[in-house]
């Protein structure tokens, strides 16, 4: 049983900051789920609900989601028995939400606001490097890069030799929308969220930034590891 005293934690950082790595390893470790908006986003034009279909082409493109339809999305998602502790408390790690501050705002109307945030500093041309190499499995999600993790066999996921994938918005035009959409409307969160961000450089290698983002939440909110 895990026990800690900060329930909902947030990770905010430019796309290709690394959000998604870091989240994988604190969910394992300190057992919060893992609520990646981006990732329910995916699954839905995969499956082509309705969903689905009307967000595909905003993804594709790079451009935010809608509020209104992001701000249900969420409150649907922690509604559900894993993001909840046994008294009914949300409890969870959010990636990818809020990215804006009609969202923020929806989260502390909804008593769903982090306590603590983890703020992953990456400079825009290490993005664009990152983003533009990044292939993943469709089938087990394992991410390889072209450049920093190259898989055994050129296009195919070492761990279960399924082709990989490239994200359609991980091309140059629309890496370059979601830069601008994160420095417009999800930068400013960094002041939104004052004393309760912890300023991480998310350009050190990945087991690293995961070892120093660890020590930062022990340190801060006491999470007990599992
Ligand atoms: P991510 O996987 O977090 O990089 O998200 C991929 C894409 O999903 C983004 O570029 C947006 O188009 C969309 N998206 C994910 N989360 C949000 C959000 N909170 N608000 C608006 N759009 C979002």
């Amino acid at each position: 049983m895990t026990v800690a005293s900060a329930n909902r934690v947030m990770l905010l950082g430019a796309p290709g900051a690394g959000k998604g790595t870091v989240a994988k390893g604190l969910s394992d470790r300190f057992g919060l789920t893992h609520v990646s908006t981006g990732d329910i986003l995916r699954k839905a034009v995969a499956a082509g609900t309705e969903l689905g279909r009307e967000v595909q082409s905003i993804l594709a493109a790079g451009h935010l989601v809608p509020d209104e339809t992001m701000i249900k999305l969420l409150r649907d998602r922690v509604q559900e028995a894993d993001c909840r502790l046994p008294d009914g408390t949300p409890c969870f790690l959010l990636d990818g939400f809020p990215r804006t501050s009609g969202q923020a705002e929806a989260l502390l109307r909804n008593g769903l606001a982090p306590e603590v945030v983890i703020y992953l500093e990456v400079d825009d041309d290490v993005i664009v490097r990152r983003l533009c190499g990044r292939r993943t499995c469709p089938g087990c999600g394992n991410p390889h890069h072209v450049e920093f993790a190259p898989p055994a066999v050129a296009g195919v996921c070492d761990r279960c030799g399924v082709k990989l994938v490239q994200r359609p918005d991980d091309q140059e035009e629309p890496i370059r929308r979601r830069l601008a959409a994160f420095a417009s409307q999800t930068e400013l969160l960094v002041e939104w969220y004052g004393d309760q961000i912890e300023r991480v450089d998310g350009s050190m290698p990945a087991d690293v930034v995961l070892a120093t983002v660890v020590e930062r939440l022990s340190g801060k909110v006491g999470l007990a590891l599992i």
